[in-house]
């Protein structure tokens, strides 16, 4: 494994457009602030530099780990032991009248400001989501009635050193989930969204509004991950568990897993320097110096909890590094 770490890290020197460290720590690219060392940590400018770093770390054995903006992992404390790599390119274009074009490496918020700069509705609702165009892709991100599904047209991809296009259909999006998180290997190199017109004054007095209200839900230092947990589909649940969820908790057509997490004691519960927030029982966040392992304790607790209350197993929506 050494020789394989030595071997690789060389390799992926002499690529261009690969910008190369060692022993990164990880918590200064998690929303957390939490996270060990990546072995190698790699930012790739280019698609070429992205597909020879992948060619460089199966040629040395090495395991590979993609990361976006950070704001929504959970990385060990101990770190990953392999490379973690970054797709940076982040050109936003209009390729024709309707049409927004992101790599994947951009801000999605950049995006959502071009869109509404141009008089083009639909994304705004996202504005103040973290993290990258790439990262939205993936987790088919989503805000205020509005996900990524909705307006994406298509997905461009590396799959082993081959660039890909899916339309729409083919990225499976449902709730949270898209293709990407069951293909783990295939990295999301660009994005284009089909969006309708509206007017630019009302998207952006709405992308305002929603803007303020996150932002107290969620201040900007806030070191935390958004939701830990996905909320649940009401149809999918049992008889037993529906009759007992009170009609006003139910949003389009789903119970917040903050309600049973409410229903279980989990507001203002604490471990080391990881608690959950005390008006937001899905919300949990590192109050300074917090560690991964308190973190994972603590989820571990709330979906126990859950679990002997209701029976249900609460499904992350976090994803976790090592
Ligand atoms: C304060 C706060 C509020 C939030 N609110 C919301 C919300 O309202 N709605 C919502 O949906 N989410 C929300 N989130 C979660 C988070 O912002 C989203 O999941 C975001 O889309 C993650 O993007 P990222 O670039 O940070 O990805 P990362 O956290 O870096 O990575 C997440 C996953 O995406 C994968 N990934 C990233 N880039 C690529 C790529 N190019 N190709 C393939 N895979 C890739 C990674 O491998 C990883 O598994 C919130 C988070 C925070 C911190």
């Amino acid at each position: 494994m050494v020789t394989a770490l030595v071997s690789g890290a060389a390799r992926l020197r002499s690529v261009p457009g690969l910008a190369v460290r060692e022993h990164e720590p990880l918590a200064r690219h998690t929303r957390f602030s939490i996270g060990g060392p990546a072995r190698i940590y790699a930012e790739a400018s280019t698609p070429d530099a992205l597909r020879q770093a992948l060619a460089a770390a199966a040629q040395s054995g090495l395991a590979v780990n993609v990361i976006g903006g950070g704001s929504n992992l959970i990385v060990s404390d101990s770190g990953f032991d392999g490379l973690v790599l970054r797709y940076t390119a982040s050109r936003i274009h209009q390729p024709e009248p309707g049409l927004l074009q992101a790599e994947a490496g951009a801000d999605l918020q950049a995006l959502v400001d071009r869109s509404i700069d141009l008089g083009l509705a639909n994304l705004h609702t996202m504005t103040g989501i973290p993290g990258t165009v790439g990262g939205a892709v993936y987790g088919n991100a989503g805000a205020y009635g509005h996900s990524v599904s909705e307006t994406l047209a298509s997905a461009t991809f590396l799959d082993a050193g081959t660039i890909r296009t899916f339309d729409n259909a083919a990225c499976q999006f449902t709730y949270r989930e898209s293709i990407f998180k069951r293909r783990k290997d295939w990295i999301i190199l660009c994005a284009t969204f089909r969006l309708p017109s509206g007017d630019a004054a009302a998207l952006r007095a709405t992308a305002d509004g929603i803007l303020t209200t996150r932002n107290q839900k969620y201040p900007p230092e806030m070191k935390c991950a958004g939701s830990i947990f996905k909320n649940l589909i009401l149809a999918e649940l049992p008889a037993t568990v529906q009759t007992r969820v009170p009609p006003s908790v139910i949003r389009e057509g789903k119970v917040p897993s903050a309600w049973f997490l409410e229903q279980v004691g989990a507001k203002g519960l604490r471990r080391g320097a990881i608690e959950v927030a005390s008006y937001h029982a899905n919300l949990l966040y590192n109050t300074g110096t917090g560690s991964s392992e308190d973190l994972r304790a603590l989820i571990t607790e709330l979906k126990q909890r859950v679990f002997n209350d209701f029976s249900l197993v609460l499904e992350e929506e976090v994803q976790y590094v090592g």
